[in-house]
């Protein structure tokens, strides 16, 4: 059961395991430490994604001199 958080994160449980997962969860706090774990690292990609998408907000001035 604790092997299905990465599953239940990605939403590909089906609906019975999400369930079960979720009563799981419950009164599981390894699981719950896991989980914040896991949903963490979308956020990390995130920020990578942006970084480079702000430098082109930004274009060189070098050009208009
Ligand atoms: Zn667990």
């Amino acid at each position: 059961m604790h092997d299905e958080v990465a599953a239940y994160v990605l939403g590909v449980l089906d609906e019975d395991e999400h369930e079960a997962f979720e009563r799981h969860l419950d009164t599981c706090e390894r699981c719950q430490a896991e989980l914040i774990e896991l949903a963490e690292l979308p956020e990390e990609l995130d920020e990578l994604k942006n970084a480079p998408a702000a430098s082109e907000d930004d274009p060189p001035r070098s050009m208009s001199r």
